[in-house]
């Protein structure tokens, strides 16, 4: 299939903000596209190339500046002098395409197939050399696109396809493709993560196929999330009685045990089972089972006090590619368990919390200090669980988690059935989408933050601009984590592409008419980088407005 007519699909996309007309173009599509490209448009169309935790492009600015300038002759200062004119990358290389000498063009058709091809073997690029790689390949594909295919490509890669369609989307736009329920297509998608096979099966074998698909041990699912509860008394609202756990302050870990097999996924899915040798070394002499999904947080605790260190040391250890086994012993990690969602051949998923958590409690063999269940407690006491909170908060712990024991594990949602109580004042995590250089003491150093949070078709709205907060040693660290994602420069001002998620307290939120998100946050402040959240996972700015509310609310209270 020519890339151009997927292309097209993209322009009628971006031309209607209409739900209904969007999932009708794409259902459209899916029928008539030929099935061996069912499992890779999707993908394309979500702008993440491949399922989730598979692989990524590793693709900034910097490297597509070097293969455009490759293609068009024209140097890089230049190619960021028209983006600065545009406003926008996409377009400006549009624009330089159409500048280029009729007879360099497009001497082949590029083709989805060729397209998925070579962003395979960009992704595959690893080690030294691979950056140039990575450009001859870009230029390869470049070499043959039409400018407004140039424009696409430019804006896939840089995660901005800006055609306004959302997972939700597409989920029903495959349900109508294939006359298939929505709801048999989102939990197939729940449970294999991957749109384009829950496109594919649902082609072949319609809802009954979707019913076949389930988990994969060794392929991640997204965690259920939590929901902020104003107040314990508000949050013990959910049963008669509910279970109370410590919130351990850590990292997510998802563990999956096959055999002698254990991987770990992070929050964001990826696999960092290699940067954990001792969690998955205490995973698999604890977990009395052949195959199972558990679900846990990974915390830095300091040997001495036996308190919980900083957050930050956790992401040092989940980074980590070199001196692994040392830095295991400088930053020893206690697991706490607190869900499974699989045994051995039997999905958990739909079973209530206390039945889950009585099988969790058979199946580990506890080793002390290191791999543990979390703390709990079964109660419907406000009194009681008051202690339980308080004693939680003197062992240095963030707060507690209070569950329903009659709920579901709902994979990827944040649903209710889950709360945290934490006594600080909520905070919102926030994608930095733009940066300002410093002046003065601050020069050379990326020192003040644009905010966004994420609309409902995943796109980032202004609500903020953060300067204060930032120490030194952060102003290094965001610097080097934002500079290779400048798309362009205006003045002191740099656009980036939106990849840092931070954690942002603030004074208030305010409605305001000039920002694009209709909202602001007054006296914003940074807390920390929140690098185990992907953007897709900041929040949204129905949250923002929620919050927005709240507060509006505890005013009239007080
Ligand atoms: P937050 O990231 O602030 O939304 O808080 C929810 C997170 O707390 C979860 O994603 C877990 O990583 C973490 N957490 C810590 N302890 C627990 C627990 N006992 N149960 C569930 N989640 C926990």
């Amino acid at each position: 299939m020519d890339y151009g007519e997927l292309v097209q699909v993209y322009e009628a996309l971006g031309a209607t903000p209409a739900k209904l007309e969007k999932t009708q173009i794409l259902a459209e599509l899916f029928r008539r596209i030929p099935p061996h490209l069912l499992p890779i448009i999707p993908h394309l169309i979500t702008g993440d190339i491949f399922p989730e935790q598979e692989m990524e492009l590793g693709i900034g600015p910097g490297l597509l500046y070097n293969a455009v300038s490759f293609v068009t002759g024209v140097g890089k200062g230049e190619i960021e002098d028209i983006i600065r004119e545009e406003g926008d990358t996409g377009r400006a290389v549009k624009r330089l395409f159409e500048r280029r000498p009729q007879k360099t063009l497009y001497t082949e058709t590029l083709t989805v197939e060729r397209v998925h091809e070579i962003f395979t073997s960009i992704a595959r690029s690893k080690g030294s050399g691979a950056q140039d790689r990575k450009i001859k390949y870009l230029a390869e594909l470049f070499s043959s696109a039409t400018p407004l295919e140039a424009m696409y490509l430019v804006r896939t890669v840089l995660s901005e396809l800006r055609v306004g369609v959302a997972e939700g989307l597409l989920r029903d736009a495959i349900a109508l493709a294939f006359e298939v329920d929505v709801k048999a297509v989102e939990r197939a998608f729940m449970l294999t993560n991957d749109l384009g096979l829950v496109a594919k099966v649902a082609r072949e074998s319609g809802e009954e196929g979707l019913r076949r698909l389930t988990v994969t041990v060794g392929r991640p699912l997204r965690p259920m999330l939590a929901q902020a509860a104003p107040s314990l008394e508000e949050a013990l609202k959910e049963g008669d009685e509910v279970a109370v756990e410590i919130k351990y302050d850590g990292a997510r870990v998802q563990i999956h045990k096959k055999g002698k097999d254990v991987r770990i996924f992070s929050r964001r899915l990826e696999d960092v089972t290699e940067a954990l040798p001792d969690v998955a070394g205490y995973a698999l002499a604890s977990i009395g089972a052949g195959e199972a999904i558990v679900d846990g947080e990974a915390v830095a605790v300091d040997p001495e006090t036996k308190r919980p260190r900083p957050f930050q040391e956790i992401l040092r250890r989940f980074r980590r590619k070199y001196d692994i086994q040392q830095t295991a012993q400088e930053i020893p990690f206690e697991t706490h368990i607190f869900d499974i969602l699989y045994k051995d051949g039997e999905l958990l998923i739909d079973r209530p919390f206390r039945e889950r958590r009585k099988m969790l409690e058979a199946l580990l063999k506890e080793e002390k200090g290191r791999f543990m269940l979390a703390k709990q407690l079964v109660t419907g006491d406000i009194k009681e669980a008051e202690r339980f909170y308080h004693d939680a908060l003197s062992m240095g712990h963030e707060g507690v988690m209070v569950k329903n024991l009659d709920a579901r594990y709902v994979i990827g949602s944040r649903v209710g059935y889950m709360y945290k109580v934490k006594p600080v004042a909520e905070t919102l995590d926030l994608v930095i989408i733009g940066a300002i250089w410093g002046e003065g003491k601050r020069r050379g150093w990326l020192s003040s933050y644009y905010l966004g949070a994420r609309d409902e078709l995943g796109e980032f709205r202004y609500v903020g601009r953060v300067a204060t907060g930032v120490t030194e040693e952060q102003l290094e660290e965001y610097t080097r984590l934002l500079k290779p994602l400048i798309e362009f420069q205006d003045g002191k001002e740099v656009r980036l592409m939106p990849e840092v998620v931070v954690e942002v307290g603030y004074q208030e939120i305010q409605r305001s008419p000039k920002y694009d998100s209709g909202f602001a946050l007054r006296f914003p402040r940074l807390i920390r980088l929140r690098d185990d959240k992907s953007p897709a996972e900041a929040d949204t700015i129905e949250r923002v407005e929620e919050l927005y509310r709240k507060q509006g609310a505890s005013k009239k209270d007080g």
